[in-house]
């Protein structure tokens, strides 16, 4: 028989990004009594159900229109329905996110006619049901999230009376992070919407008392007065306009824009801080002042050790920005930059950098492992799916982003804000330190003394 040829850049294997659906779900579970379900098969909640649940170790309830042959076939409109009157019957949610599947979209199903007609017949116009196309074939969750997030602001801001709000986009982070960013605004004295704000439901206090829907999230009538707000800032310079919340906001309403880095980094967490100052009028709290001179000691502590790091950082475009940021202040050489999104703007975004950076988008971890051996790199910082560099080639990985799943205590993982940068700082370095000290007597026997067993 004749041997097959594939060409495995064709194929994808342990992609370095989740469907789009997926994404879509998280801005929903940062929302006040809100509720989602997907409109497609079983199989698909129950997978991002698992890789939520694991990430932020929280009970995820998504609901399913689980479409079968007949759906599939006839079109899934009653099933559809009958999920949403469950969850209606169920949860008694404030809001409900419809989201499809690769299955759904690939029928044609037409969300907004039948979530239209679904309000009509119950006779419940005002009701939000806010619906969101993530066919996962065409984006990664990180488009799926940010669409999601613009959805929702589309669907229920309302031109309404200035107010003193700053509105602050949130991407995809831990809720350690966004508990940072509240108190660096509240610090400063701001008011402010954070839109989304998962800090809370899906990282919640234990209590006797389980409520189907957790506690927290950001007002709906938040929402409703983001176009009255003095700005917006939009921690994400790598959305594209199409997908920008932010952009909506100032399109539609006029709401000043600030497309600012994620606050991770000195240089980053400046941007930030300093925007803040800009748009409140008001002076950095002395309490800021004392944690970003900490940040320069923890800087200087460690560079020596850092300059020893070749890296690959990989995951969501807006992290792998900010991080690779990070690393080029501190000395770390970043080498290999990789996203499973489609559009990753490095070239505009590392200036003269750019041209040190091997930067691969639309990748997966075959790919990313053959370009790292290729690069001598030696340390890794991203979510859990870098395990394969750590099995496979013995590359330490500092974990970060989403998802985290082969470790607990993703949701509590902080990396924002000065406090935030020290201790991914201190992590990246510890890891460096006892990569080096793991492995440089066999090493330096190898080299000078080579068939000596040193062990
Ligand atoms: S890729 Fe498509 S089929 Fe697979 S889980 Fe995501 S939506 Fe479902």
């Amino acid at each position: 028989m004749k041997n097959k040829v594939v060409n495995l850049r064709n194929v994808s294997q342990n992609p370095c990004s989740m469907c789009m659906p997926l994404g879509g779900i998280i801005p929903f579970k940062g929302l006040e009594q809100s509720m989602v379900i997907l409109h497609g098969s079983q199989g698909c909640s129950t997978y991002m159900r698992r890789f939520m649940a694991e990430h932020f170790n929280e009970p995820i309830d998504v609901g399913s229109s689980a479409l079968n042959e007949k759906g599939t076939v006839y079109g899934g409109e009653e099933n559809l329905k009958k999920g949403l009157d469950n969850i209606l019957k169920v949860y008694n949610p404030k809001l409900i996110g419809i989201l499809t599947t690769c299955l759904a979209e690939t029928i044609g199903e037409d969300i907004d006619r039948i979530s239209l007609e679904y309000l009509q017949e119950r006779e419940m116009e005002d009701f939000p049901l806010v619906t969101v196309p993530t066919p996962a074939y065409s984006d990664s969750h990180t488009e799926g999230y940010f669409l999601a997030v613009k959805r929702i602001i589309t669907r229920l801001a309302q031109k309404s009376e200035k107010n003193e709000k700053v509105n602050i986009i949130i991407p995809n982070i831990s809720p350690a992070d966004i508990r940072e960013i509240k108190r660096i605004l509240e610090g400063m004295e701001i008011a402010y919407t954070l839109l989304p704000d998962f800090s809370e439901t899906m990282d919640a206090p234990f209590t006797n008392n389980f409520g189907k829907l957790p506690n927290g999230g950001t007002k709906l009538g938040d929402i409703r007065n983001m176009p009255g707000a003095k700005a917006t800032i939009e921690l994400g310079i790598t959305v594209e306009d199409h997908l920008s919340p932010g952009k909506y906001l100032e399109n539609s309403f006029g709401v000043p824009l600030y497309r600012l880095p994620l606050p991770i980094g000195l240089e980053n967490t400046d941007k930030f801080i300093l925007t803040l100052k800009t748009i409140s009028g008001k002076e950095v709290p002395e309490m800021f002042r004392k944690e970003r001179g900490r940040l320069q000691d923890c800087m200087i502590d460690s560079h020596k050790y850092n300059a020893q790091g070749i890296a690959v950082v990989f995951g969501e475009p807006e992290l792998v920005y900010a991080v690779t940021k990070t690393c080029l202040e501190n000395g770390i050489k970043p080498k290999v930059l990789a996203t499973g999104s489609k559009n990753f703007k490095s070239g505009q975004l590392f200036g003269e950098e750019s041209s040190n950076l091997k930067v691969l988008t639309e990748t997966d971890f075959v790919h990313i492992r053959q370009v790292c051996k290729e690069m001598d790199v030696n340390l890794a910082i991203g979510n859990s799916e870098g395990k394969y560099l750590t099995e496979k080639e013995g590359i330490p990985l500092v974990r970060i982003g989403f998802p985290i799943h082969d470790r607990v205590g993703g949701q509590r993982i902080l990396s924002v804000g000065y406090q935030g940068t020290i201790m991914f700082l201190d992590r990246i370095t510890n890891t460096l330190l006892e990569y080096k000290l793991s492995n440089y007597r066999s090493s330096m026997y190898q080299k000078y003394f080579q068939g000596i067993d040193v062990k």
